[in-house]
């Protein structure tokens, strides 16, 4: 098994010293092995957001180390950080975020472009994608005309874009139905499956993770193995 990424003895604070400081994570240890899709499950508040940020290198973290691919990401410049984000971190939200003036197809695209590849590269990507997780006949339609789920369907296949080797759901089918939260979880899998993708997946939804390789809890700060 090869490690994609690890945190080590990872601590947040937020307004640190301050007298609102509020501790979100204490001394949070984690390897994530290449293929391994794990569940991240705690209540509301209790810090997942935090964790999966410093993990991919959107926050940093008070205290502990951050390791991409073998590489020290937390102490890494700025545009190393940028640059190991961009092509080995794909991140999944709650919320699409998708750019609503932009076809499914362009928003898959727009990341590749990023990164450099050529645009008729890039759309055979974003089309094959698209394809994959049943959305070959939605390929031109802007976020404002597509459902909930097609909507993150879209979003998943952008965080998919430049093949990464992590990928980081923040409660990804949080906002769905049950119905459609399942054909959605059911899309990401298979794609995360077959690419060999190694993923942590806050959820509340204990169903899902039991789908998973591994449960993992935050309390009051910490991380357990459930
Ligand atoms: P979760 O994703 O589990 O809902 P978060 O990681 O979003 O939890 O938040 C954990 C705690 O950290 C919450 O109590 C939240 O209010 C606090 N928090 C998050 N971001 C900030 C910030 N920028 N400044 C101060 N407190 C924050």
């Amino acid at each position: 098994m090869s490690e994609v990424l690890r945190l080590d003895g990872v601590s947040k604070a937020y307004n640190q010293g301050a007298p609102n400081e509020v501790q979100v994570l204490h001394d949070v240890s984690l390897s994530l092995q290449a293929g391994e899709v794990v569940a991240l499950e705690a209540p509301s508040g209790a810090g997942k957001s935090t964790m999966l940020h410093i993990a991919g290198l959107l926050e940093s973290a008070s205290e502990g180390r951050v390791i991409v691919g073998g590489e020290e990401a937390h102490s890494a410049r700025d545009h190393r950080r940028t640059a190991l984000r961009r092509d080995r971190i794909g991140f999944i939200y709650q919320f699409h975020h998708l750019l609503p003036e932009f076809t499914a197809r362009d928003n898959v695209i727009l990341p590749q472009r990023a990164a450099g590849v050529a645009l008729g590269v890039a759309g055979a990507r974003a089309d094959e994608l698209l394809k994959s997780v049943g959305l070959g006949h939605r390929i031109n339609h802007r976020p404002a005309e597509l459902s909930g789920g097609e909507q993150q369907r879209v979003a998943f296949c952008r965080a998919m874009a430049n093949s990464p080797d992590i990928l980081l759901a923040d409660e990804p089918t949080g906002n769905l139905d049950p119905g459609t939260s399942d054909v959605v979880f059911e899309a990401m899998m298979v794609l995360v499956r077959d690419t060999g993708l190694a993923a942590i997946v806050a959820t509340h939804n204990p169903e899902l993770a039991a789908r998973m390789d591994r449960r993992l809890r935050l309390v009051d700060g910490r991380l357990e193995a459930i």
